[in-house]
Order: C-alpha cells, then sequence, then structure tokens
C-alpha cells in the first residue's frame, strides 16, 4: 500500500500541473499588440524586455494571418478559429450596402451577434461557466459572452467603469470624450482597466487590445524611431499586466498569450485607382473602397460580364498595382464569393511594395507621399503582414519548439487552455505543452 502510494506520489509529479487546476481557477490573457510584425523581433535590440523575458519563460513564433490583414477580421479570427469566408468580417465593421452611391459603407457599430457569423472561443468559456472581460477587443458589440466590458468607446455611465470609478481607480474625466483622447492615454486606460479586472475579479479569459503602435506605424512607417518608442511603450504596458498578476497570486496558474493582427510595410508612394477608372469614363459605375495594401472594387454584378474587362483594362498599367484578383482567386485567399457574402467586392486590388491604396476624389493616380508612412492589408502570404504569437506561464513548455502557425489556430489554443470545445474552429491548438 505504502509503495502504491509512493507511487501515485511520483506519478503526480509527472502529471503536467496543466491538468490539476481546475480552469475556474485560471487565467488565459491574450494581449494583442495590434500592427505589431513579427520581424520587428529579429532585431536584438528591440526595446522588449517584457516580451523577452515572457519569451524566455515560455515561446514565440510567426504566425499567418487571414485576409484581409485588417484589423477586425483577424481578432475575430483569432476568436474563432476560422477565415474571413465564414466570420462575416472583411473590414473593421461590416460592410452593409447603401443603396446608393458610394455602394457601400463600413458600419462599426452593429451589435455581435449580427455581425460576427460563427461562435467565438468566449462564448464557448461563457457557456461553460467560465468568466470572460474584454478591454478595446472589436467587434463585441453586446456580446452576451462577455462578463466585463471596457469598450474602445468606453463612457463613464458603463458598469465597468462605473465601477472603477466608484473605486477611485479611474475619474469620469478620463473618460470625457474618450475615443477623441490620444492614443497613448486610451493605452494606458485600457492597461489600467485589465490590470483592474485582474485584481477585482480575476475573468478566466481576459482579452486586451492595445492601439498606438498601429497609429505609429500608419503615420511614420516600421522599422522607424517613433515606431521603436510605441513598442517599448508598449512593453511597458504588458509589464504593468504582468505585475498585475504576479501582485494577484494567480502567476503559477495564468498564462498569457500575446499577439498581433497583422505586420506592416512602409510605403512612399500612393495610388488612387478611383482616379483611373474615372478617366476611363466608369466612375459613377465602379466605386473603390481603399484597405491600405488592397482596394476592393464594387460594381454592379449583373453587368460583371460586361464590365469586369473594362475595369482590368482601366486599371492594367496603374503605377504601384501589383495583382487584380477575381472571384475565381477569393477562395484560395479564405475570401468568399460574391453572390454568398453582400459585403464582397467583384474584384480585389493588390499593391506593390513601397505604394497603399488611397480614395481620394481627384489628382494623380500615383503620387509621393510628404515622407515614409506605413499600411497593412498586403496579401497575407507576404511575410511582412506575419503577426507575432509569444505564449508563457501555466501550461506552456519553455522552448517549445513551434514552427510556422496560423492566426485561426490562437481560437482552438485559448479553447484547449480553458477545457471548453470550439466545434466549429478549423484551426488547431497550438503545441505549447
Ligand atoms: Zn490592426
Amino acid at each position: 500500500m505504502k509503495t502504491l502510494v509512493r507511487l501515485a506520489a511520483c506519478f503526480s509529479l509527472l502529471i503536467p500541473a496543466f491538468a490539476q487546476t481546475p480552469a475556474r481557477e485560471r487565467m488565459v490573457i491574450v494581449i494583442s499588440l495590434d500592427g505589431f510584425p513579427a520581424f520587428a523581433l529579429d532585431d536584438p535590440k528591440l526595446p522588449v524586455p517584457t516580451l523577452r523575458q515572457l519569451i524566455k519563460d515560455g515561446t514565440a513564433t510567426r504566425m499567418t494571418g487571414v485576409n484581409p490583414t485588417v484589423t477586425w477580421p483577424n481578432h475575430t479570427a483569432m476568436v474563432t478559429g476560422v477565415r474571413s469566408d465564414e466570420t462575416g468580417l472583411l473590414a473593421n465593421g461590416t460592410i452593409v450596402r447603401t443603396g446608393g452611391w458610394p455602394p457601400v459603407k463600413v458600419e462599426p457599430m452593429l451589435d455581435k451577434e449580427q455581425m460576427v457569423h460563427v461562435p467565438t472561443v468566449y462564448d464557448a468559456a461563457h457557456q461553460a461557466g467560465l468568466t470572460t472581460a474584454q478591454v478595446d477587443w472589436v467587434a463585441v458589440n453586446k456580446a452576451p459572452g462577455i462578463t466585463w466590458n471596457f469598450n474602445e468607446w468606453a463612457t463613464a455611465d458603463g458598469p465597468l467603469e462605473q465601477e472603477m470609478i466608484r473605486k477611485g481607480v479611474l475619474t469620469s474625466a478620463d473618460l470625457e470624450n474618450f475615443t477623441k483622447s490620444n492614443i497613448l492615454f486610451r493605452d494606458q486606460t485600457w492597461t489600467t482597466a485589465a490590470t483592474y479586472l485582474i485584481r477585482e475579479h480575476k475573468p478566466n479569459l481576459l482579452l486586451v487590445h492595445f492601439l498606438s503602435l498601429d497609429s505609429v506605424h500608419h503615420t511614420y512607417g516600421p522599422g522607424s524611431l517613433a515606431a521603436a518608442s510605441a513598442i517599448a511603450f508598449l512593453d511597458g504596458c504588458v509589464a504593468r499586466i504582468v505585475d498585475a498578476v504576479r501582485a494577484s497570486g494567480m502567476t503559477d496558474r495564468t498564462t498569457f498569450l500575446v499577439v498581433s493582427d497583422h505586420g506592416f510595410r512602409k510605403y512612399t508612394k500612393q495610388v488612387n485607382p478611383g482616379v483611373a477608372l474615372a478617366a476611363a469614363g466608369l466612375g459613377e459605375q465602379v466605386f473603390v473602397l481603399p484597405e491600405g495594401g488592397s482596394a476592393y472594387v464594387y460594381f454592379d454584378s449583373a453587368k460583371a460580364a460586361e464590365l469586369g474587362p473594362v475595369v482590368k483594362k482601366a486599371l492594367e498599367n496603374v503605377e504601384g498595382l501589383d495583382r487584380i484578383v477575381g472571384p475565381d482567386g477569393f477562395a484560395a485567399m479564405g475570401l468568399p464569393q460574391p453572390d454568398r457574402d453582400p459585403q464582397m467586392y467583384q474584384l480585389l486590388l493588390t499593391a506593390r511594395d513601397g505604394y497603399s491604396f488611397i480614395g481620394a476624389t481627384g489628382g494623380p493616380v500615383t503620387s509621393a507621399t510628404l515622407q515614409q508612412a506605413g499600411s497593412h492589408g498586403y496579401p497575407a502570404s507576404d511575410p511582412a503582414m506575419d503577426p507575432v504569437f509569444i505564449a508563457s506561464g501555466y501550461g506552456v513548455r519553455p522552448g517549445a519548439r513551434l514552427g510556422r502557425i496560423q492566426n485561426i489556430d490562437v481560437a482552438s489554443t485559448i479553447a484547449e487552455l480553458l477545457g471548453v470545445a470550439l466545434p466549429n474552429a478549423k484551426g488547431k491548438p497550438v503545441p505549447i505543452r
């Protein structure tokens, strides 16, 4: 009997800690650094001591994102485990038909239940009786699967905001015109919200999204001193979250996943396809919605056979245009067919390296910018668009070799960490253990 007890004790040491602490006593914290390119970590002098420590204690790799390499589609892919042909996200909001001109507009304020077409990992966690929280996550308006919300558009009358004001963590002045506050202040406020949630509520799943690096990359381009400053600033935000976990005594039962949604490219020239189309007499029939490194071309699908070749001809010699992709190329890019999703366009344009699309009225077709700037939206197969994946803490084996992963694998990884099922997901759990 004694031997048996000893044997059992021995085996319990061999069982990974992973299985030992029930999910409802654990935290999975997903921190998204918007626009953090995987290639940034190749620079050994990148000022990121906190991220380096998380990697040293855990593991990191490059991901392949989904098309379009835009914020909301990729954040939604990471919580659903499917690509944009299934999530319903093709822009930073739902693309709605206006019935007039322009024929489409992007609507970010629809409810999550209308916007996201498949179950999410936070829905699965919520249904399993776990608690969930989001800070500045996207496509989460009125999401029933989220216990605590601190929104991108935080206001002093939100329930969590009121609670934080009552406890002296925030003031109502902090939240006055919050969406118009500078992005560094907002990222700091979102960090305060994340640390508050960790301290006071210990949600089993916490999704946090920081925006400042994306803004800086758009204005100054990746690789600039401004970008390095924003990255150092974000490293400090992550450090505050790690410290909050430590202070709450949850370090040995918390998993950190630090991710991004897309990379970035610098550009010095802008392409305005609408001007080329107007010059060809197509200005009132064809509409272009620019998305940085790609552009969506809309025209009446009933006239596709007639208009398609004319549009292609009008664009074929435009400087900076790389590819014109028709519906026959959409499936391979993980995009839906125009007849399946009313958000879809008839043609997709992609830009060459060094170029980005704009949709201004008038001006030249292709023009130089005053200074270097940055864009994303280039095809997900472009390594510069690769997002980063860092896993550290509970259930993560230090030095685990991951190889390249897909960002749709993130949802299944979260589901596995929390012990919940996400049957619709097409990604697979990342082998972090
Ligand atoms: Zn983004």
